[in-house]
């Protein structure tokens, strides 16, 4: 896979672009005003590796609780507006580091226009976000709804104001609830734009749906090089959604990270409870950092051989299991002892920094 070239913006102390590490963002479900409930959902999130962080910016006040909840907090701040270009403003003053707006809701070019001013006067960004919602009447009218090449049209357009204007500290988002609408928006957008594209499936849903569209979607986008910072959205606790980014992207292999527990379905040669087993070794295996492959398989004659690609794993028998090393045994133990060999394993080669 290549990545797509972009240009790089620049969002508080976090790049996003070129050849920056693809961000994982969420958003806070409190109210923003409610700083101390904002600061706590932030900082619980940032301890599960969100590394920039959004707040719904409703009214004055929330606009101006971004400057206590900034000094709290050490990612950035990104204030979501809608419909009001005055609160991005103020927005900005309270020292946001990046605005996200949907232009086409915002009333009108020179708001628009004003925002993008304003952006640069602090140094922030503006993400440029278009969706079925804010997509521009005429563009609606000539494509006959929200489709594919609508929403790259519209969001080409207010690049292009943008540029014209002299600024250039944008990401770009287009989405859709729809995953092929939102797959291939983003592809045509990226194809005649190099501006870094901030990517996710829009009200993806609860969080078994949810998960499933963003990583069929965006799975689909960052197999194709296409994405530079993404937000999984879930109608779940935010926390879920910084899980679900990080292993969408390791298991799409553009960002690896933490334990990768594979496992076999089981079929009738299993004479084990493997499904408990793997359920145990993913539980255990949480809080490994760098990146490890681990199998948990259900017989010990095809088990080795299938997984011979993963770094360490247990094929267990009726009673006992084998411990093997890139599909090579190592040692053989009882059923029970299994996991505890094998954890050790894992933390001995964690520990050489794999
Ligand atoms: S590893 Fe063994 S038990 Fe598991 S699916 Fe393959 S053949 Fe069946």
């Amino acid at each position: 896979m290549v990545r797509k070239k972009t240009t790089v913006a620049k969002i508080g102390s976090v790049y996003i672009g070129g050849q920056n590490p693809i961000a994982i963002q969420s958003m806070t479900k409190s109210v923003t005003a409610d700083v101390d409930a904002t600061v706590k959902q932030i900082q619980m999130l940032e301890e599960a590796g969100c590394e920039i962080i959004r707040c719904a910016i409703v009214d004055k006040t929330d606009a101006e609780a971004i400057r206590e909840i900034k000094s709290r907090i050490t990612i950035p701040l990104v204030a979501d507006i809608h419909f009001d270009s005055r609160l991005a403003v103020k927005a900005l003053k309270s020292g946001a580091d990046k605005v996200r707006i949907n232009p086409g809701n915002l009333g009108g070019e020179e708001k628009f226009l004003t925002v993008l001013e304003e952006a640069g006067n602090y140094g922030a960004a503006v993400r440029i976000g278009v969706n079925g919602g804010s997509l521009s009447k005429d563009l609606y009218e000539r494509f006959g709804g929200a489709s594919a090449r609508a929403l790259a049209e519209d969001a080409l357009r207010y690049v292009d104001l943008a540029k014209r204007q002299g600024f250039d500290n944008i990401v770009v988002s287009l989405k859709s609830s729809s995953v092929a609408d939102c797959v291939e928006a983003n592809k045509l957008f990226s194809a005649q734009c190099d501006c870094p594209l901030h990517i996710g499936i829009t009200e993806a849903g609860t969080y078994e749906d949810g998960i499933i569209k963003s990583a069929a979607g965006l799975g689909a986008l960052l197999l194709e090089g296409i994405g530079d910072t993404l937000r999984v959205s879930l109608s779940e606790e935010p926390v879920r959604e910084v899980y679900a980014a990080k292993k969408i992207l390791s298991h799409t292999g553009v960002r690896r990270g933490g334990a990768e527990v594979i496992s076999c379905p089981t079929c009738g040669r299993c004479k084990a409870d493997v499904i408990g087993y793997a359920r145990q070794v993913r539980a255990l295996t949480r809080e490994v950092a760098p990146y490890i492959k681990i199998a948990v398989m259900g017989c010990a004659v095809n088990g080795p051989g299938e997984a011979r690609d993963a770094d360490v794993g247990l094929a267990f028998g009726a009673d006992s299991a084998v411990l093997f090393e890139k599909g090579i045994q190592v040692a053989a133990v009882k059923a029970e002892e299994a996991v505890e060999l094998l954890m050790q394993c894992i933390q001995q080669i964690a520990g050489q920094g794999l």
